[in-house]
């Protein structure tokens, strides 16, 4: 079991004089709630929304301002802005609901190495997020000390060095992009020599929350990796998207990466059959396929977002009537234990 962390150990990341742009975007990301509602035109107590200082202070809010501007003015329940206010709603204690919804601690094979499902090895490679998404299966995860990074690598090389049956590394966190490219090179050239590995993917939501990350340094880096490349992006409405992430997209493409995306299914953000349609249709004009449709991780803080299951399927079935076969993303849960993710199953 992971025990609690007082606070999530998203660390800062460090500004040298010549960083990236990105870097300085990073930096300018909101942090307080109170400052994003009145950019938005937005006062709590008269739209109802119940803000939580003690949420915040659990799980700070952090939004880069290009996000921001894809929310819309004076709108409440926009669906960017829901998936980043802190709420009260996050403090209850919800039955069920737990710190480690998805059975992390049990399957640690070393220092931020997760290893779940035959022939994967998962690197959670940094506690960095340029967002703080309120539903985040990880909000609790202790990454002061599991984080794959910390060591320089060392570890977490040796483990898959010395598994002839892993074939492919994933890597996560947090958002492995958040690292500085170097680092990334860093691990990808001591991969590069362990002879077993086959595939490197990534699941990053920066392409999407944060596209200046994706620069002259990252695309030569990943151009250069000696694997087929999957990219799973993480967006859960249409409107995440804009002409700034069509070019990052787009240049991630022409690296010759696979762009997947996974979205989770959420209460007031995308729980209808318009919003998961426009989603596939504005990721594939993107050139990016749908992949997994999550039900929500029951992890504490997030009880609000969750969709029963009844109504999850019932929005797959209009989906899949309506899209082309390949714009459907499988309807999913992961259950800790289980050798790969549990399809919700059809009555
Ligand atoms: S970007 Fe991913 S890891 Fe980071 S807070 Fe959002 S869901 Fe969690």
């Amino acid at each position: 079991m992971i025990p609690a962390a007082p606070a999530p150990q998203h660390a800062p990341v460090p500004l040298a004089p010549s960083a990236p742009r990105w870097q300085q975007l990073w930096r300018e990301a909101m942090r307080e709630p109170r400052e994003l509602l009145a950019l938005l035109g937005l006062d709590a107590l008269a739209e109802g929304l119940a803000v939580s200082d003690a949420a915040a202070m659990q799980f700070p809010l952090r939004v880069p301002r290009g996000f921001v501007a894809r929310m819309r003015h004076g709108d409440p329940h926009d669906p960017l802005l829901r998936q980043v206010l802190p709420l009260d709603a996050e403090m209850q204690p919800m039955p069920g609901f737990s710190l480690d919804a998805v059975g992390d601690g049990a399957a640690k094979a070393g220092h931020g190495v997760i290893r779940k499902y035959r022939g994967r090895a998962l690197l959670v490679s940094t506690g960095s997020c340029a967002i703080h998404c309120r539903y985040c299966f990880r909000r609790h995860f202790p990454y002061a000390e599991e984080t794959a990074a910390a060591s320089g690598w060392r570890e977490a090389v040796e483990i898959i060095r010395g598994d002839a049956g892993i074939d492919e590394v994933i890597l996560s966190g947090g958002d492995p992009w958040s690292l500085a490219t170097p680092k990334l090179a860093e691990l990808t050239d001591a991969l590069a020599t362990i002879p077993h590995l086959k595939r490197l993917r990534v699941h990053t939501r920066l392409p999407v929350v944060l596209p200046e990350r994706v620069d002259d340094a990252l695309v030569d880096w990943l151009g250069s990796l000696p694997w087929p490349v999957t990219v799973v992006l993480h967006a859960n409405h249409a409107n995440e998207f804009d002409a700034t992430v069509d070019a990052a997209l787009a240049r991630l493409r022409a690296t010759g990466a696979l762009l997947l995306n996974q979205a989770v299914l959420l209460r007031g953000v995308n729980d209808s059959v318009d919003a998961l349609a426009a989603l596939s249709e504005r990721g594939h004009a993107a050139g990016v396929l749908p992949y997994y449709l999550h039900q929500l991780d029951r992890v504490q803080g997030a009880a609000h977002f969750e969709v029963p299951d009844e109504i999850a399927l019932a929005l797959h079935r209009a989906l899949a009537a309506r899209l082309s076969g390949y714009l459907v993303p499988r309807l999913v849960r992961e259950v800790a234990g289980d050798p790969g993710k549990r399809p919700l199953p059809y009555a």
